[in-house]
């Protein structure tokens, strides 16, 4: 070894310089504002689970505040996801395109349609689905029949594509959206990590038959677990609110329930935490915003390492904070492991990005385009303390 200082040890002094020397966890709730309020009116009133009034409130301030028309809240994220592509004509044996670079549950949600997934590549700027490489991709290997995509190597239909905004940068939307209109394909926006990020001023999860959000707790709001769908179709929005409450019809007493539905109600009590959280909701995010600020500085005249900032025309909630090391360096993958190594044995909580999709177990049999790009951001993006208010006070 020569006497440098290693880029794994820059990493950690640059952000101990900025946060100070106590743990830093990679992601974790505040409750500073009316969670003790609401959560102490749910078991006074005894209204804990399936009725009470915050899951309606809830829905109200979550549309009010996203912009959509509509949002019908579920118990997590990933059941979001499967109402959504149900919804959206996922059937038996069609395929869905999204990225392999994302969390399990996109890929599972689409499996538990009895659908298959088709993972494609993503683009270094905003790290979703690159639109450029997968048009090609599509013209090579897809034809219409009978106004539908068929993939010509499998036979079978390719019905929705799934952008997810990572870290809360969104995906490059328009050029998305062009591309589902020309393969016609319904688009489904899995925006479980970016509540509170723009894509040209209009909020993610809005673009697309669907988005759904995702309240677990270490994402940017939580009700402990939680998820929602967006949409804009009055007719979709009663659906989606009937099939996830099990598909029962109104009466005072009867059981009449007029298809298969699911028990995917968010209870009361988890609404009610996050009708609190979304009050402080603008607070989290400003904090987040500052968080990205002080990394920047820190970060900027680090040999090697760059900060991820929000892609050009967006507004990122900043969820989750990353760097990325530069795919210049030999070894890329053994210079990620010693970072990550040394920064969580120094108290500072660091992740890899998902491994692959495509290549875990329960997928490898999937469809799946050539992995540029994707691969080199597996081997170079880390996740670094992200909380809302981990800045020193006196910042
Ligand atoms: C968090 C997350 C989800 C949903 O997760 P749940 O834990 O089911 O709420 C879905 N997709 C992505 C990309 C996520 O990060």
């Amino acid at each position: 070894m020569v006497n440098e200082i290693s880029i794994e040890q820059d990493i950690v002094k640059t952000i101990r310089g900025i946060l100070g020397e106590s743990p830093l966890l990679l992601h974790e709730p505040y409750f500073v504002g009316n969670e003790w309020l609401y959560l102490k009116e749910c078991l006074d009133t005894r209204f804990v689970s399936s009725v009470g009034k915050f899951v309606d409130q809830f829905e109200k301030q979550l549309a009010e505040y996203t912009g959509s028309k509509y949002a019908i809240a579920v118990v997590n994220g990933t059941a979001a996801l499967h109402i959504a592509l149900k919804l959206s004509g996922v059937e038996n044996d069609d395929e869905v395109i999204i990225p392999s670079l994302t969390f399990i549950a996109t890929a599972n949600a689409v499996s538990y349609c009895g659908a298959i997934p088709h993972f494609v590549d993503s683009e270094e700027s905003h790290l979703g689905i690159d639109p450029i490489a997968l048009r090609e991709y599509l013209k090579s290997m897809t034809e219409f029949r009978d106004g539908k995509c068929i993939n010509t190597q499998t036979g079978r239909v390719i019905r929705a594509i799934v952008p997810m905004h990572t870290f809360g940068h969104p995906s490059k939307l328009d050029e998305l959206l062009a591309l589902a209109k020309d393969f016609n394909l319904e688009l489904i926006e899995d925006a479980a990590e970016s509540l509170g990020s723009y894509y040209y001023g209009k909020h993610t999860g809005t673009f697309g038959k669907f988005g759904t959000l995702s309240f677990n707790g270490n994402k940017t709001i939580t009700t402990g677990g939680g998820g929602a769908l967006l949409t804009q179709d009055e007719n979709l929005a009663k659906l989606a609110k009937h099939i996830t409450t099990t598909a029962k019809l109104p009466h005072r007493w009867e059981y009449v329930h007029d298809q298969i539905g699911y028990n995917y109600r968010m209870p009361n009590i988890n609404a009610a935490l996050g009708c609190a959280q979304l009050e402080s909701l603008p607070s989290f995010l400003k904090s987040k915003r500052d968080l990205y600020e002080s990394y920047r500085r820190g970060f900027e005249n680090l040999k090697n390492v760059e900060l991820i900032s929000e892609p050009r025309h967006c507004k990122s909630n900043y969820w989750l904070q990353t760097i990325k090391l530069s795919w210049e360096q030999k070894n890329l993958l053994d210079v990620r492991n010693r970072v990550l190594e040394l920064t969580n044995d120094s108290g500072v909580m660091t992740r890899p990005v998902w491994r692959l999709l495509h290549s875990l177990k329960p997928f490898e049999l999937c469809p799946s385009m050539p992995m540029v790009v994707a691969k080199k951001l597996e081997a170079s993006l880390i996740n670094i303390p992200s909380s809302a208010h981990l800045l020193p006070k006196d910042e």
